[in-house]
């Protein structure tokens, strides 16, 4: 505690108009007000402020652990999206896109960009879009 005191006298005192600073009304007012008749530097109140506000050693590990334990929470989510994945890359690899009755399972709709995006009903594997046969387009109004 006295060293606080020590290092203010020997300090040389700034000029007025840069001690005051704008801290608005309420609690922080009456210290800042407080500090400057003490003849105390901000700087060592703000330092006094940072060493009341670290973490105890205890606090920092059992944050430390929190971290360590969302990290590993984080993984295994990658994780199982990716075993997620792998599944559905290996049922679609595995599929013959047809259907029991021996027909094709792959269905498609012209979508706004003007292709056919055929989708296997089985496994719902997405192939390339193409080109709409003549057939396969959207008969629009009739007039007849
Ligand atoms: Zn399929």
């Amino acid at each position: 505690m006295d060293e606080t005191e020590n290092a203010a006298e020997t300090k040389p005192k700034r000029k007025r108009g840069r001690q005051q600073r704008v801290w608005g009304n309420g609690a922080a007012a009456e210290v800042a007000k407080a500090v400057q008749q003490t003849g105390i530097t901000l700087e060592q109140l703000l330092a006094f402020a940072r060493e009341l506000k670290a973490p105890d050693p205890e606090e920092a590990a059992k944050k430390a652990a929190e971290k360590a334990h969302a990290a590993e929470s984080r993984r295994q989510m990658v994780q199982m999206a990716k075993d997620y994945e792998a599944q559905i890359a290996q049922r679609q690899m595995d599929c013959r896109h047809v259907k029991e009755n021996g027909r094709s399972a792959v269905v498609g709709q012209v979508h706004s960009d003007g292709l056919v995006h055929p989708l296997c009903q089985r496994c719902q594997k997405a192939f390339t879009p193409r080109k709409p046969t003549h057939e396969e387009m959207p008969t629009g109004l009739q007039t007849v």
